[in-house]
């Protein structure tokens, strides 16, 4: 019988602020352990939490970009626990009601587009980061500097149905992210954490499966591995006769698979209740339209406007759209000279390519879009052809300098003289009497044979078009 999965992401995002939700202790990262704390951040009696207005609108802005309804009223709640990292002995978080509820992002797949629904979105406080001693250093220690640093909980609809769109879809949230400006959401940094749920069920049924949960997946590649792994154990259970049971597994990255953590009846018992010190989080409808007129173009508004604009294919524009600055980027050069899909073509294969090999993004490019403009517009007046364009773009991109410069210095101008050409067809034609045969016995394919050669002895340099009109004209000629 055949499976199929279904995953949904819980996902937490660290919100950029300057300073924690709830005190005025600075967020910075990576200053010496306990010296951003405070009395509120340290959970002393007494304190009380006051909530940063910078966080709610980022918190909205991002409940926007996901195309959620904002609730005008949310309330804050304990989420009790016990864990060193936790000074209060719970985090302030939402619970039965949410910042926002009911969007949805839109993910690319090989299949084309796909919506995945959000289920809700809410504020809460991050938790200390536990430290333990190495080596022969038998002690713990705990860090509160991240104690009470804001975050989301993006909470998804269990809509994913394939590790690769998990992945898809963290990248996307992230591309949002990104865009709106409310967090960096680096998975490295842990700016974008992800607890993946996930079960199976034969293919084609609309019954849930029981779930498991895994943590400890710290980036996409992580994810989709943990995923992948799960899934194939969850299958084997099943088909051994067994049944999936109910529990918490960690990713275990060393061995590549997922471990038991804790199972069912081992689960918290979070005794949730409304947090006293804080009121209900009331907003204004205006105080969220400000925040929506805020928002820029957002990543999918982009990828329709470049397939509407530009001719892109969906692929190709949610490429381009996967940062602000690589659209940026991408519409610079179409500015310059408007071919806008040869344009996709060189800055998606050509010089993405280049930058992913060496984990760089289009902020470190040493080609400028004007320059990738002008490349595109020597090979469409026929100066070069696209198989130089390739050379040139090689050395524009290892040297620097500009495409025209380069093209004179190399010498890498088309022949574009027939006369020129033709010597090289006939020369073509004589060494290789095999092909020419072929063709003349009907098996014209073998054209693109011969084109190849007459390229080859002219490194690439001749007109194709006029290799092939040439060598065409000159076969149909001996066929008589
Ligand atoms: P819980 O109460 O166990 O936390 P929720 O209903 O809050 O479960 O869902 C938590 C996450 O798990 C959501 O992202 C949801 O989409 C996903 N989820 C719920 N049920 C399943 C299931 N049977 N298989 C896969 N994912 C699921
Ligand atoms: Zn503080
Ligand atoms: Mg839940």
């Amino acid at each position: 019988m055949g499976y199929e999965a279904v995953i949904g992401l819980e996902v937490h995002v660290q919100l950029s602020t300057k300073s924690k939700v709830f005190c005025s202790c600075s967020t910075e990262f990576g200053a010496p352990p306990n010296t951003h704390v405070c009395p509120v951040c340290l959970g002393m009696p007494g304190s009380l939490p006051v909530l940063n207005k910078k966080a709610v609108e980022y918190a909205v802005k991002a409940a926007l970009a996901l195309n959620c309804r904002v609730n005008l009223k949310s309330v804050f709640a304990r989420k009790n626990y016990f864990y060193p990292d936790l000074p209060k002995g719970y985090q302030i978080s939402q619970y039965d009601m949410p910042l926002a509820e009911d969007g949805y992002i839109e993910i690319e797949t090989e299949k084309g587009s796909k919506r995945i629904r959000i289920k809700r979105v809410h504020m809460e406080e991050d938790a200390g980061k536990n430290i333990h001693g190495e080596g022969d250093d038998p002690f713990s220690y705990v860090d509160l500097n991240r104690a009470g640093v804001p975050l989301i909980e993006i909470v998804s609809e269990p809509d994913i149905s394939s590790p690769e769109e998990a992945r898809l879809y963290l990248q996307k949230l992230r591309t949002i992210m990104r865009y709106i400006g409310v967090s960096n959401a680096d998975m490295e940094k842990g700016e974008l954490r992800c607890d993946a749920n996930v079960s199976i069920r034969p293919k084609g049924s609309d019954k849930l499966g029981t779930k498991t949960e895994l943590k400890n997946m710290n980036s996409f590649r992580h994810v989709q591995r943990a995923l992948e792994y799960e899934i194939e154990r969850q299958i084997s259970v099943v088909e051994e006769g067994g049944q999936v049971e109910q529990e918490t597994r960690l990713w275990n990255p060393h061995l590549g698979i997922t471990e038991t953590m804790r199972k069912k009846e081992e689960e918290h018992d979070y005794r949730y209740f409304p947090e006293p010190d804080l009121v209900p989080l009331v907003l204004t409808e205006q105080f969220v339209e400000n925040m929506r007129s805020e928002l820029p173009e957002l990543p999918d508004e982009k990828k329709k406007r470049f397939m509407d604009q530009y001719g892109l294919s969906a692929y190709d524009s949610e490429v381009l759209c996967s940062s602000r600055e690589l659209a940026d980027y991408y519409e610079k050069a179409v500015s310059a000279y408007n071919n806008p899909k040869a344009i996709a073509n060189w800055v998606m294969v050509e010089l993405l390519g280049r930058l992913n090999k060496e984990s760089k993004d289009v902020t470190q490019s040493p080609i400028k879009p004007e320059q990738v403009a002008k490349l595109v517009e020597l090979i469409d007046k026929g100066t070069i052809s696209g198989k130089i364009g390739k050379q040139v773009f090689d050395i524009m991109y290892k040297e620097g300098g500009d495409p025209e410069a380069i093209v004179k210095e190399k010498g890498l101008v088309q022949i574009t003289d027939a006369g020129e050409i033709e010597k090289f067809v006939d020369e073509v034609i004589a060494e290789c009497p095999e092909e020419v045969q072929k063709y003349l016995k009907g098996k014209t394919k073998v054209i693109g044979y011969l084109v190849g050669q007459v390229m080859k002895k002219t490194k690439g340099k001749a007109n194709p078009q006029l290799v092939n009109k040439l060598l065409r004209e000159k076969l149909e000629g001996m066929k008589g």
